[in-house]
């Protein structure tokens, strides 16, 4: 353990998916930061946890530095993205929207094992942080096992229930959709061409993302009132992917559940955003900073984005010579990253809940399911131009 009187220039409280991008953007920019994370570090890499596969948008990709043989050998690029309002009983690529992407799935996983891989990890693993305050020109973490760790800056990554936001007092603004997303993967009779899928259903939403590793395979998030997803999640793996297969149609063939135990996954599904994205020595990023309903799979996306603009702020900060918790200079971050997020955040709720429970005449415009899609502007701009930024 550090000594209790050292103060760091920067500690990251989350080891997930933000703490780890934005841990590696600031040692690229020359920072040692500490990440502080409940799981013991032999855990971090083992996320099998976590069964699910992100659309990297090309600018992600690009923010990320993620090397073109690494991308070539653990991503799949979306060549078409196959859209359908889900009228019809099954999805029909002839009838459906088709969009180009540029996106690469990647498993949740590999990246994060790209990114212990391309950086030197320093932290405090095993434990949680429990209280945070301000005292003398410092923020000051108090752990689980009563040691405290101190910075000019910490950065709360430590997801939507963050304890640090909560600390400080910072207000956001919560919905529960009463949905869940079942995630894993599913092999199919016909090869997906590069193609994803998405349903837009009553109820919630089916997307497959096309694996690298296997033409036959993807990824699929499947999203259920909570009740009932609940009930699909206990069913035996193949009469799970039998009724995934009813929902989704026959474009793929048949599904089936892979061979060994499938890793499924199942998330609620939250959004919020905050009032303010910044404290008093304290800025929030990734899902602590806000949370969106994925349907449009951006909400990693915007972490990228989060993680760059934060490292390049206080890059200018240090480079001026100003203390890295500096206000001024977090209101910069601020500045850059809460209206975007906040945008998409409103934005994919309130297209969720046109879906959800749209007025019947509103519907009623989807005959055939493209007329919805092509319809609502926001939709478009979600699933076409904002999407690939
Ligand atoms: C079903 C689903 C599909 C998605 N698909 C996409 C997609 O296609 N594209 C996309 O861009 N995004 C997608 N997202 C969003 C994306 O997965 C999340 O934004 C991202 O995984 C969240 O990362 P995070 O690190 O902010 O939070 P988390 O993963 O929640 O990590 C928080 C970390 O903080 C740690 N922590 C918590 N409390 C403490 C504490 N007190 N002290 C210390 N550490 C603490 C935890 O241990 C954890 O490691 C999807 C989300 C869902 C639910």
């Amino acid at each position: 353990m550090r000594h209790p009187d050292t103060v760091q220039e920067i500690v990251i409280v989350g080891a997930g998916l933000a703490g780890l991008i934005q841990a590696r953007s600031l040692q690229q920019c020359g920072f040692a930061p500490v990440l502080v994370d409940p799981r013991p570090e032999a855990a971090l890499r083992l996320s099998n946890a976590d069964t699910r596969s992100t659309a990297l948008t090309p600018r992600a990709v690009e923010l990320l530095g993620l090397p073109e043989d690494w991308l070539r050998a653990h991503g799949q690029r979306i060549e078409e993205k196959v859209v359908d309002g889900g009228l019809s009983p099954a999805l029909d690529p002839a009838q459906a929207l088709r969009l180009e992407s540029g996106a690469w799935v990647i498993f949740n996983r590999d990246l994060t094992g790209f990114l212990l891989d391309d950086m030197t990890l320093d932290g405090a693993f095993g434990n949680a942080v429990t209280d945070s305050r301000i005292e003398d020109g410092k923020r000051v973490l108090v752990l689980d096992n009563q040691q405290t760790l101190a910075a000019r800056l910490v950065i709360a990554a430590d997801g939507k229930d963050s304890l640090l936001r909560r600390r400080e007092d910072i207000a956001s603004f919560p919905r529960d959709f009463r949905q869940t997303a079942l995630t894993g993967r599913i092999e199919h009779a016909q090869p997906h061409q590069g193609r994803a899928f998405q349903r837009f259903l009553p109820g919630g939403t089916v997307a497959l993302l096309p694996l690298a590793d296997d033409p036959r395979a993807s990824s699929f998030i499947w999203v259920e009132p909570t009740g009932k997803a609940s009930g699909l999640f206990s069913l035996p793996p193949a009469v799970l992917a039998s009724r995934l297969h009813a929902r989704f149609g026959d474009a793929l063939g048949a599904f089936t559940a892979p061979g060994d135990a499938p890793a499924w996954g199942q998330f609620p599904l939250r959004a919020h955003h905050c009032e303010t994205i910044v404290g008093a020595r304290l800025t929030l990023i990734g899902e602590a900073a806000h949370s969106m309903h994925p349907l449009a799979g951006q909400g990693l996306n915007m972490t990228v984005k989060d993680a760059a603009s934060l490292a390049a702020v206080l890059a200018d900060q240090r480079r001026n010579g100003l203390d890295l918790g500096d206000a001024q200079g977090l209101q910069t971050y601020q500045r850059d990253r809460r209206a975007e997020t906040a945008r998409f955040t409103a934005l994919t709720t309130g297209l969720h809940d046109v879906l959800d429970r749209g007025p019947a005449p509103l519907r009623a415009l989807a005959a055939g399911g493209l007329q919805l899609i092509n319809r609502l502007p926001p939709v478009k701009s979600l699933l076409r131009r904002e999407a690939n930024r």
